[in-house]
């Protein structure tokens, strides 16, 4: 299986990164090594100073496409969870700067959490989700798919132009807001509609 990512998708989140609002979605890959499972322990890379938590819905595939077209996008989804982009802030902004790939920042061992799946049905698209995520009790991200710049169906459409998809693929749909650092020692909590899906320590 692969893990695509989708990079500023939520205006707010970009404007916190100081990054414009793209025009055309952004994505990128994480290998199958980076999946972290349901409840599993976060342990930060030592070969980073700064990892952020990014909460994410991750809408997980199930049958395989080429050149989807948006209005049958729907079909090639089953379930939505709550999952996490770990991130290596201080790598990344490294990369940004010499233009170079990310994956040294973003595709790391464990780097994609993902909490327990919620099937969906029907034609979901504009059935908003809210998830949020809690960092210690805490409440630092939430939001609704409403607010994704690029909604899910167009997304399956425009990277299924690019990349095959196939079943179990996971697609990560980007990060409002309220990003931030995460120390040894907190527990991260990812909610979708209310129900829990994910919690993780960090070692
Ligand atoms: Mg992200």
């Amino acid at each position: 299986m692969k893990i695509i990512c989708i990079g500023r998708n939520y205006s707010d989140h970009a404007r916190e990164m100081s990054a414009a609002v793209p025009e055309e979605p952004v994505f990128f890959l994480k290998p199958d090594t980076a999946l972290l499972s349901t409840n599993r322990p976060f342990f930060i890379p030592e070969f980073s100073q700064e990892v952020h938590y990014e909460a994410e819905l991750v809408y997980r595939i199930c049958k395989n496409g080429k050149y989807i077209p948006q209005r049958f996008a729907h079909h090639y989804v089953d379930a939505v969870a709550l999952g996490i982009d770990f991130t290596a802030r201080d790598i990344q902004s490294e990369l940004k700067k010499k233009g170079l790939p990310w994956e040294k920042a973003k595709a790391f061992d464990g780097s994609a959490a993902c909490g327990k799946f919620i099937p969906l049905s029907g034609n979901f698209v504009n059935n908003p989700i809210l998830f949020e995520l809690k960092k210690n009790g805490t409440l630092v991200q939430h939001a609704s798919s409403e607010e994704m710049i690029f909604k899910i169906d167009y997304l399956i459409s425009y990277v299924s132009m690019f990349i095959t998809l196939r079943q179990g693929d996971y697609l990560y749909t980007g990060t409002p807001s309220g990003v931030g650092q995460v120390f040894v020692g907190d527990e991260l909590q990812g909610f979708i509609n209310g129900q829990l899906s994910l919690r993780i320590k960090i070692k």
